[in-house]
């Protein structure tokens, strides 16, 4: 059941992050051992309708998959996203 209901926040998740106009990016993440979608930072804050600092006290506490960008950027792994709230 608990598996079920992530299951579902995740695909929320994404179809906001299409709403947002937001671009997510594909990459490996280690925790998933996947390929799985990738936000920024700003873009997991509007997902999850908290402030910026929140988002970066989440990442902090190891609850979110983060990985370094290109650029430099953090990305925030959609699956770990799921899981919060
Ligand atoms: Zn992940």
């Amino acid at each position: 059941m608990g598996k079920r209901r992530t299951r579902i926040l995740i695909e929320t998740k994404e179809i906001l992050v299409a709403h947002k106009g937001a671009k997510p990016i594909v990459t490996w993440c280690r925790e998933c051992q996947a390929e799985t979608k990738k936000v920024t930072v700003l873009q997991a804050a509007l997902l999850c309708q908290v402030d910026q600092s929140s988002m970066q006290a989440w990442i902090q506490g190891g609850q979110l998959h983060v990985s370094q960008a290109a650029e430099g950027d953090l990305l925030i792994c959609l699956a770990s996203l799921g899981y919060q709230r």
